[in-house]
């Protein structure tokens, strides 16, 4: 509190005391982590709550008090206001939130988010954050382990989408280290290869990167998604037929959409051929690795060059936890980021300065994102993660089995893995012959039924165009939270929600 008595003054600031009433604050904090509690935690797995609270935004801006205004509110309205928050925020732990390539609740590493959010560090050096870098090379270690390397390096990023973008950068500081100095002038055009089925982010690295999105050359994929190596070859031949320079492949190991995985080992071999970086986006696919039963899925991962494979997805660890795993283990990483600044990473600490990891990020502050995967591991040990990743693709297989005894529901293709693509088809379009209006009309099915789900609460789940054309759903299924009930409410609901379509 303020101290009147021997005040010092500077510009008429009254300096004595700290000027944050600590009291009140840490029992706002005891209060919010109530309602944390009760209305997150406790909820999580309750089906009779609503996935969603849906409102439109401008009936959402007028029943949240979102104005800020230039004096403060009480704690009584924040704590309202935080509760509103939750009230009108998707509930993604909800066992009927089938939305995303994640779900579900990780109680431990939702307190590991809790301890790093309180302790706000920032993994850089050693210096401030040396529990969290030792956390880090452990996982990252352990990470490798599970690919096949026999060593290498790594780094925690914001995202599969970041990951991409550094192992794009990477394979091209390689092709070219003088790129660092003296830019992209004077380089050849730079060609990389991924498949037609690739995520996204790939396009976006590489016009952030100046590569451009038309030295992207996207592969065909077979019917089931998955990079077909002899198109593969066939474009690389093209690219230096054109006198381009082809430098990266970019595999997908389990596709955002179709979960397919393409063949590593025969996309390995036309690398080697070729002398082409292989970056792997396991971003989806890469918990498969923990599974013994599963992990053949991946096979030939270990002759990638570098690996993106996101725990934050079917293992739960909480968004985001991204790791970029590069075989090399000479300091490539390092030498492809590094700008060495004199006030962070000081040469002369009287510690090992290699544990001052964070020159190779093109972050400064990062977060401690792999403390969250390794507490929750600690907790539920490889067995606990491996059964994770073993009951989701058996729920996966139990709701295609479903799918395929039920009247109206049809599968796009047997799913490798745990995306579920199925169409919807309701009781007036079942006797239509398969003709041009009977796609027009399905078409217009899955975002109907969406938007019914959605306003109902009941459940989420996306859906899409395939290949452009006929939207149909996809489900995936991931947390543990979720069991065959659901699996079988999902159907139901949707039969339920399109009687009348
Ligand atoms: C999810 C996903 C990404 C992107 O990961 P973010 O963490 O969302 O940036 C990249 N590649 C694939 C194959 C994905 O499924």
């Amino acid at each position: 509190m303020l101290q009147k008595k021997n005040a010092v003054l500077v510009d008429g600031v009254v300096l004595n005391g700290p000027i944050i009433d600590s009291e009140a604050g840490q029992k706002f904090v005891e209060e919010a982590c109530k309602i944390i509690m009760e209305e997150v935690i406790q909820k999580a797995n309750d089906v009779t709550e609503k996935v969603c609270e849906w409102r439109a935004p401008e009936t959402l801006k007028m029943i949240l008090d979102l104005e800020m205004r230039d004096t403060g509110e009480s704690h009584q309205k924040l704590l309202q206001l935080c509760q509103d928050v939750i009230q009108y925020s998707v509930k993604t732990s909800h066992p009927r939130f089938f939305n995303q390539l994640y779900a579900g609740i990780d109680y431990y590493s939702l307190v590991a988010r809790f301890i790093t959010e309180a302790l706000n560090p920032s993994v850089y050096t050693y210096e401030v954050s040396p529990v969290f870098l030792l956390v880090e090379e452990v996982v990252i270690k352990k990470m490798i382990e599970f690919i096949g390397w026999e060593e290498g390096d790594g780094i925690f990023n914001p995202g599969g989408s970041v990951s991409n973008m550094y192992a794009m950068n990477l394979a091209r500081y390689k092709f070219c280290p003088e790129i660092k100095e003296k830019g992209l002038s004077g380089l050849p055009r730079l060609v990389l290869f991924t498949s037609e089925e690739c995520h996204y982010s790939m396009k976006k690295a590489a016009s952030f990167l100046g590569i451009g999105t038309e030295n992207v050359y996207f592969i065909k994929t077979d019917e089931r998604g998955k990079m077909i190596p002899e198109e593969l070859e066939k474009q690389v031949q093209r690219a230096r037929k054109e006198g381009s320079a082809p430098f990266l492949v970019c595999a997908t190991a389990g596709t955002t959409v179709l979960g397919a995985f393409d063949p590593l080992d025969k996309i390995a071999n036309i690398c080697e051929k070729h002398g082409l970086w292989l970056h792997v986006d396991a971003s989806w696919g890469g918990s498969a690795l923990i599974s013994k039963k599963h992990c053949k899925l991946l096979h030939g991962i270990h002759r990638a060059d570098s690996v993106a494979w996101n725990p934050h997805k079917m293992l739960m660890a909480g968004i985001q936890c991204c790791a970029l795993l590069v075989k090399d283990n000479s300091g490539l990483l390092k030498k492809c980021y590094s700008a060495k600044a004199a006030y962070l990473f000081q040469q002369d600490k009287f510690y090992d300065v290699n544990y001052d990891t964070g020159d190779k990020s093109i972050q400064c502050s990062r977060r401690p994102d792999a403390f969250k995967f390794w507490l929750m591991w600690k907790a539920l040990g490889t067995t606990g993660l491996e059964e994770r990743v073993n009951r989701a693709l058996a729920l996966a297989r139990y709701l295609v089995e479903e799918i395929k005894k039920r009247e109206g529901f049809q599968l796009l293709l047997e799913p490798e893995y745990a995306n579920v693509c199925f169409w919807y088809i309701p009781p007036s379009l079942r006797k239509m012959e398969e003709g041009p209006e009977f796609w027009q009309k399905l078409h217009q099915v899955a975002p109907i039924i969406k938007e019914r789900m959605m306003k109902k609460g009941s459940m989420m789940l996306g859906y899409q165009p395939h290949r452009g054309k006929v939207n149909f759903f996809r489900q995936v299924v991931i947390s543990p939270q979720v069991s065959r009930e659901d699996m079988d409410f999902l159907l139901d609901e949707m039969e339920q929600l399109a009687k009348d379509l």
